[in-house]
């Protein structure tokens, strides 16, 4: 079965807080996007509880290790049975094929899929750091070490991803935050699209988090959302 193209990010700390968000939203129609917050929390169990009432889940927990440990990590995820998981490609080549690797053995596998450079940084940051390329051009390389690593895809921003789909092909995924439906208030994003552009510009799956846990009528407002990009 198709995965579904919203994930709606639960940047709650509490069971309570997601549970009553969960609760409004039209099930088996958008996923629920687990990140550190909630999971540090609240943990697996609440997961599993989620994936059980048929929700589909991306663990969003960005594992950045040795490769022994990720491979394991990324095994623990696929127990929970949740869909997506991914792991930063600045882990390298290794740490990236032992991830996919684990996964093998399940008969559904998550996506198994990279995070290039944080939207955070800048070109500064990463001249700190001693990488003389400029962040797009970080974020191509990184995403072209994922692919040949086997994965399934990356997280990049809406303004990467023509570029990304352009370089990369059109089975590899891509997973995108900053998403804005026109009406709604950009927040904190800086560089956002609408989720109509951002189908056009190749994303497969959206991240979406205030514009439907704010609103006063979360189910309208991902309803809505859904109908504009013909889901
Ligand atoms: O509320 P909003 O729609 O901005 O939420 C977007 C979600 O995607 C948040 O969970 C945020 O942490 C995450 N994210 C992001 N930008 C990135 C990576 C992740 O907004 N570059």
């Amino acid at each position: 079965m198709a995965l579904p193209k919203v994930y709606v990010a639960l940047d709650y700390q509490t069971r309570e807080e997601a549970d009553n968000l969960v609760s409004k939203l039209p099930a088996g129609k958008v996923g629920l996007k687990v990140g550190k917050e909630l999971f540090t929390a609240i943990g697996p169990d609440w997961v599993r509880e989620k994936v059980d009432q048929g929700f589909s889940v991306f663990l969003d927990l960005k594992f950045y290790d040795i490769p022994n440990t990720v491979a394991k990590a990324v095994t623990s995820a696929a127990k929970i049975g949740v869909d997506i998981v991914n792991v930063h490609a600045s882990g390298g080549t290794e740490m990236m094929k032992a991830a996919k690797e684990a996964l093998k053995p399940f008969d559904k596998p998550p996506l198994l899929i990279a995070v290039t450079i944080l939207t955070s940084m800048s070109d500064d940051d990463l001249q700190e750091m001693g990488i003389q390329l400029s962040t797009t051009q970080q974020v191509v390389k990184l995403a072209k070490l994922a692919k040949q690593a086997g994965l399934d895809g990356v997280v990049c921003s809406a303004q990467e991803a023509s570029m990304l789909r352009k370089d990369l092909g059109s089975s590899f995924k891509l997973v995108t935050p900053g998403i804005r439906p026109a009406d709604s208030d950009a927040g904190d994003q800086k560089r956002i699209m609408t989720p109509e552009a951002a189908i056009d510009a190749g994303v497969d799956y959206m991240v979406i988090g205030r514009p439907i846990t704010q609103a006063n009528d979360p189910a309208t407002a991902a309803t809505d959302i859904l109908r504009s990009i013909g889901e």
